[in-house]
């Protein structure tokens, strides 16, 4: 039995990469009871076949997370990019994917490219402030490369960010194979509104995986599938002191009088942006909730 980790499903194939190496696999519909379709960054089992080399998955080990779009389980790290240059980031895009990578188990991380060209202050003060880890760096001059690539060193890790932010910059700049991937993967797949986004993962080097997601878009609040609003608070680390305190039991945290939160924000304790971008969050979470 050789184990592995499936970096890409094709029509029905599964290519995981194994100490052997990458091994095409089928999947014969034996999961469809359990665990459903193996999806990229599944921990699999398999057996090859000695007539062809090919390989059919045995087993599949529980995840420990998993996305929806793109499919992808058994991520450690989510890795926000973003820029206080232009394209300047909203906020919130931040704050929603870090909150549903903190929600699904997973480590988040705001990277804050183009400092060379805009250092970011104020979002980098807002986020060594908010418990979810801030680095900066610079695609151009190769600032905090070296930092960032020790965070994802052995991990799987998916890196969103607004188009335009420097996201594959960074991705070349911390993994020399990557570049050519990257170019690869889109003349291959084409940009075209209908075409399907295969996620898939790259090795890189020194271990560890870089899943190729899309944009900050597949990282919408479907992800929190149906996640009670009332568990949102706990997506925002820096929130977890106040619960508790606030006047009434249940308080939303979005304009209650005696709010533990709101007084937070109001003496600068919690970033404004950050409250703002919960409150999105609340609500439309609260509206999948009543639409249920
Ligand atoms: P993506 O759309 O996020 O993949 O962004 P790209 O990597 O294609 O970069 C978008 C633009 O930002 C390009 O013109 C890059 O040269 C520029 N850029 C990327 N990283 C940096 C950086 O660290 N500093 C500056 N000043 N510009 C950068």
């Amino acid at each position: 039995m050789i184990e592995g980790i499936i970096l890409k499903g094709i029509g029905g194939f599964y290519y995981v990469d194994t100490a052997e190496g990458l091994i095409e696999c089928k999947a014969r519909g034996r999961f469809r009871k359990t665990v459903g379709k193996p999806i990229v960054g599944d921990r699999v089992t398999l057996e090859i076949q000695p007539e062809d080399g090919t390989g059919y998955l045995q087993t599949i080990a529980p995840r420990k997370n998993s996305l929806i779009r793109p499919a992808v389980a058994n991520l450690d790290l989510v890795v926000a990019v973003a820029s206080a240059a232009p394209p300047v980031t909203d906020p919130f895009l931040i704050d929603k994917v870090t909150a549903i990578a903190v929600h699904k188990n997973m480590d988040a991380l705001v990277v804050i490219n183009k400092t060379d060209a805009n250092p970011g202050d104020e979002l980098y003060e807002t986020y060594r402030r908010s418990g979810i880890e801030v680095l900066r760096v610079s695609a151009h001059t190769g600032e905090g490369i070296d930092a960032l690539r020790e965070r994802i060193r052995g991990r799987v890790s998916a890196f969103a960010g607004n188009s335009g932010v420097g996201k594959s910059s960074v991705l070349n700049r911390l993994d020399s194979s990557f570049g050519a991937e990257v170019g690869a993967i889109s003349d291959k797949i084409g940009r075209g509104k209908h075409t399907t986004r295969h996620v898939e993962l790259h090795p890189i080097e020194g271990g560890g995986y870089i899943a190729d997601t899309p944009g900050f878009s597949s990282f919408e609040t479907e992800q929190m599938d149906l996640v009670l609003a009332e568990d949102l608070q706990y997506a925002f680390p820096e929130f977890e002191p106040y619960i508790g305190q606030c006047k009434f039991t249940g308080c939303a945290h979005v304009k209650e009088k005696g709010c533990a939160i709101l007084a937070a924000v109001e003496n600068g304790e919690i970033a404004k942006t950050r409250h703002e971008s919960y409150v999105k969050l609340y609500e439309s979470v609260k509206d999948l909730k009543e639409w249920e």
